[in-house]
């Protein structure tokens, strides 16, 4: 808590403050030895004699009051340095080597992304500041240490991008959870636009125009400038009716007191005349003729909220949708797999996994491109996984285990275009797609084993390994649902739809 004294010069009188000070420490009960006195516009010495007063210490500008510095330049970087070190401290390079990719996105997203959210509510960040951050945990998302420099298989803007898209990965947005979506947000975002405004120019060089989204809802009438503000269409008076704005004579009028008025053109310089002039007033006239004003404050409405208001999060899919390189399509993301498993398919579907062609393709040396399994062809993405003969065989196993024709799919897309087309249970189809999706994740892991292990993996076991794999995802994702093991062994489309 602060306790804000106010006295003149010359008016320090020791007995009469501490008298003030044991009064208040009394009834509010403060901690004299955790207080300190802070002196604004006062000599140190004078400080320092008020501290021996009152009985505690004395500081100074800058300090930090609730975690947040006071009293220095914000606007230099080297002033974020406590929020750059707290990041690095929460991004050690153990966690990043132990955690999945699923643990690593979930960490990021939950708790690096808040770190400096209560920072960013009250100072605007350097450009530089934001950089290095986003660089920090780009760093702790692709497993490398801080000063490690790991390959990136995919850009960073691509990962941030909403999961709407297909190509990206973000699950949500995570400015959601903090949204304001209350009007009062919105007033907030207003009475902010000023400060922001070299922001928001920025913005609006990038074609983003947020202030086009905010519009005037008419209470009153009182608050709303007439010409000026967007209030009854989706431009302002002036805009749309040049012609009388210019014969207007208090061109700062409030809406109330236009909307008041019986007669328009008294408070025009002269009678509209001519046929642009009329055509404009008839207009102007027919545009607020329907308005009518109530009792309550006039306010702000956000447009691009549609019904649930102003949120932070829809400011952000406005901005990502402009910035981030990404598809128009969501991201194909499977409730019964692990997020790990989810991020291998994503970087699948990319083509983004270290294939040994891929490798090549970055310069890296590797000792031979040939499939390690069959060693027949060249060891890209689409042979490892559809049409390296043992791929094929295991994808065989599954249309017989689950009765169900599946194509011969050269590649992820025609497998993800083939499933809606089959006719089982949308629930059934969820089953069948992260069994898939669990195939893919064996193959992989078997074929790392077969270049990094030391003992050669039995091919006899992956199809067992699929099977026991893909019941434990779907029951653990499934608390509730009463899944057989025999069950989900003999019948696994009976299995899932009676869950
Ligand atoms: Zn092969």
């Amino acid at each position: 808590m602060s306790l804000y004294i106010n006295f003149q010069q010359g008016s320090l009188s020791g007995g009469g403050i501490q008298n003030g000070v044991k009064s208040f420490r009394r009834r509010l009960r403060i901690n004299i030895h955790n207080s300190t006195v802070l002196g604004i516009g006062i000599v140190e010495e004078e400080v320092s004699y008020m501290a021996n007063i009152i009985g505690c210490g004395a500081s100074k500008f800058p300090l930090k009051y609730l975690g947040i510095p006071v009293g220095c330049n914000m606007s230099r970087c080297s002033n974020w340095n406590v929020i750059i070190q707290k990041f690095s401290s929460k991004l050690s390079a153990w966690k990043a080597r132990l955690l999945s990719v699923g643990g690593r996105l979930s960490l990021i997203r939950s708790v690096l992304s808040s770190l400096p959210i209560y920072f960013m509510s009250i100072y605007l960040t350097p450009v530089a500041i934001r950089k290095k951050l986003e660089s920090l945990r780009n760093k702790f998302f692709i497993g490398g240490d801080i000063c490690e420099r790991k390959m990136t298989w995919v850009k960073w803007d691509q990962c941030l991008a909403s999961k709407k898209r297909r190509w990206s990965l973000n699950r949500e947005y995570i400015w959601s959870q903090h949204r304001p979506s209350f009007q009062v947000g919105l007033e907030i975002f207003m009475q902010l636009l000023g400060s922001l405004d070299s922001s928001i120019n920025g913005l609006k060089a990038k074609g983003i125009d947020l202030v086009s989204y905010c519009s005037r809802k008419i209470g009153n009438g009182a608050d709303s400038s007439f010409w000026y503000d967007t209030w009854c269409d989706n431009q302002s008076l002036k805009v749309m009716f040049p012609r009388i704005y210019n014969l207007e004579t208090v061109k700062d009028c409030s809406v109330a007191s236009r909307l008041n008025l019986q007669d328009l053109t008294s408070v025009l310089r002269r009678h509209p005349r001519g046929e642009m002039e009329s055509v404009q007033f008839d207009g102007l006239k027919a545009a607020i003729g329907n308005i009518t004003l109530s009792e309550h404050r006039d306010s702000w409405y956000w447009s691009l909220g549609g019904t649930n208001g102003f949120s932070v999060a829809s400011i952000r899919s406005l901005v990502d949708s402009h910035i981030l390189n990404a598809g128009n399509e969501a991201t194909y993301w499977n409730r019964s797999l692990p997020i790990k498993v989810n991020v291998f398919l994503w970087r699948l579907m990319l083509n983004r996994l270290p294939s040994r062609v891929n490798l090549d393709k970055r310069n890296i040396e590797v000792s031979s491109l040939l499939c390690p399994s069959c060693l027949d062809d060249l060891e890209t993405v689409n042979h490892t996984f559809f049409n390296c003969e043992m791929a094929k065989d295991l994808w065989l196993l599954l249309a017989k285990w689950w009765d169900v024709d599946i194509p011969v799919c050269g590649n992820i897309l025609k497998w993800y275009d083939w499933l809606p087309n089959v006719h089982i249970s949308p629930k059934t189809r969820l089953g069948l797609e992260g069994v898939g999706g669990t195939l893919l994740w064996c193959i992989w892991n078997y074929r790392n084993s077969l270049i990094f292990s030391s003992s050669l993996p039995k091919k006899a076991n992956i199809w067992d390994s699929i099977v026991a794999q893909s019941f434990l995802w779907v029951l653990s994702r499934n608390p509730n649902c009463n899944l057989s093991w025999i069950g989900w062994l003999k019948n696994p489309t009976y299995a899932m739809n009676s869950m």
